[in-house]
């Protein structure tokens, strides 16, 4: 008969590492379920240095850290796409996925992150990989001594602008108000380089290029120009991804799990952790914080 976990685990960012450790700790089976990468979003980070205890350290470490912490306590990992969660007519949980293979287990811990959001303009999809990019610690390299625009005005784009900065010939950042809202550090630190452009209340209209990006036009105060790049880095922010499980959960009008700081769903044994959930404050702390709270849910559910 296949195994019954306690506790399946869909996504290995640092929501879903951290609460298999708690879960490990606890005693408890667990499996982890990731489709990509393990330590999710956080890999795209060059640095990261507001994670408490740790100066400095690249996001692919943290990542890497998080998973050998969970695997050294005794969770299973595969590298599966969860495409389905069913609660069956016994209480058990029942998860399908992209390989066809169905895991049991008495409860799940939904830690699916979020994916970048898209700017939906025109030639958005044929562009990506083309010039268009998401993530610049990736792809930064393939754009060394060219010219390059970063989107968004967030921490991601600020720090995408900076890591870029080192390697491009031009960096402008466009952003769609006066202010930035990450933060003001990483503003001054790239006011302070001489190779990038802050273009500040301005959006992109178009995307500008046969099969490869060579422009982008933007708007200033309704004022049309174009500006030639060899890449675009879009960092406006992220969207979740939990339309699979939307028979199992509530979700507000942004597709996010709603649900509380106890990570709790509608459904007995269900739990959400990290940014896949209806929440104010997104950090790489804050997922792990929702780790551990969910783990503690799901075993409080166990034992009782
Ligand atoms: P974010 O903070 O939500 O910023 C998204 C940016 O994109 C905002 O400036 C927003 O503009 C802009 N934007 C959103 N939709 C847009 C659209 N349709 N068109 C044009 N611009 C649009 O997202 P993020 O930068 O990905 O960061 C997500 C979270 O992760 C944040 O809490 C951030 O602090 C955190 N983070 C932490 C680290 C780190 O700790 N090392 C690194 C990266 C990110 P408005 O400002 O006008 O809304």
């Amino acid at each position: 008969m296949a195994e019954i976990y306690d506790l399946l685990i869909v996504g290995g960012g640092p929501a879903g590492l951290t609460a298999a450790t708690y879960a490990r700790r606890a005693a408890k089976s667990v499996l982890i379920l990731e489709k990509g990468a393990f330590g999710g979003q956080i890999t795209w980070s060059p640095k990261v240095e507001n994670f408490p205890g740790l100066l400095s350290v690249s996001g692919t470490e943290l990542g890497d850290m998080l998973l050998a912490q969970a695997m050294e306590q005794g969770a299973e990992v595969e590298l599966e796409e969860a495409v389905s969660v069913e609660k069956r007519e016994d209480s058990l949980f029942s998860t399908c996925t992209d390989s066809g293979t169905t895991y049991l287990s008495r409860t799940v811990i939904l830690a699916t992150g979020a994916r970048p959001r898209r700017t939906n303009l025109p030639h958005e999809e044929e562009l990506i990989g083309n010039g268009i990019c998401f993530c610049a610690v990736c792809d930064g390299a393939f754009y060394r001594g060219c010219k390059v625009a970063v989107y968004g005005g967030g921490n991601s784009a600020l720090q995408d602008a900076l890591f870029l900065a080192d390697l491009c010939s031009e960096v402008t950042v466009i952003h769609r108000r006066d202010s930035f809202r990450g933060e003001a550090k990483l503003v001054e630190a790239l006011r302070a380089r001489s190779n990038v452009r802050l273009l500040t209340g301005t959006i992109i209209t178009a995307l500008e290029g046969d099969g490869e990006l060579n422009g982008i036009r933007v708007s200033t105060a309704g004022k049309e120009a174009l500006l030639p790049v060899d890449g675009l880095f879009i960092a406006i922010g992220h969207q979740p991804d939990n339309e699979a499980f939307r028979a199992m959960l509530r979700l507000d009008d942004s597709g996010y799990a709603a649900s509380g700081e106890d990570c709790l769903t509608e459904t007995a044994g269900l739990f959400v952790a990290g940014d896949c959930r209806a929440k104010t404050v997104r950090q790489v702390t804050t997922a792990a914080a929702d780790g551990a709270v969910a783990a503690l849910a799901a075993c409080h559910y166990l034992d009782t």
